[in-house]
């Protein structure tokens, strides 16, 4: 199964398109796909149709759009948006950052 240094509830920084500059967190990673979710990134309105004969009313939903992990960048809490590095911490492997070193812990 594929990994991706971006998990759920990381800060994250979108690097590319009309979000870019935005900060959000990670409302689900999909390792399969490469993409996150990122709260208030990439949202697109979906129109919802009204179904005849029901009374549920048509309009606009707006929700996020996964985007590609390479379109982001996880923000280390010392210095911004950064890359991810590893290093072994016992059995287990932590994610560092690449510019200042700081261990960036995954949320639970
Ligand atoms: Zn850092």
């Amino acid at each position: 199964m594929p990994s991706m240094d971006i998990h759920r509830n990381d800060t994250v920084q979108v690097l590319t398109g009309a979000d870019r500059g935005k900060r959000g967190r990670v409302l689900r990673a999909i390792p399969d796909k490469g993409t996150v979710l990122v709260e208030h990134v990439r949202m697109v309105k979906k129109t919802v149709s009204s179904k005849t004969g029901q009374r549920t009313q048509g309009g606009i939903a707006e929700h996020e759009s996964p985007i590609n992990v390479s379109n982001v960048a996880l923000v280390c809490p010392n210095c911004g948006p950064t890359r991810v590095g590893h290093k072994k911490q016992g059995d287990t492997r932590v994610r560092v950052c690449k510019k200042c070193g700081s261990e960036l812990p995954t949320k639970k």
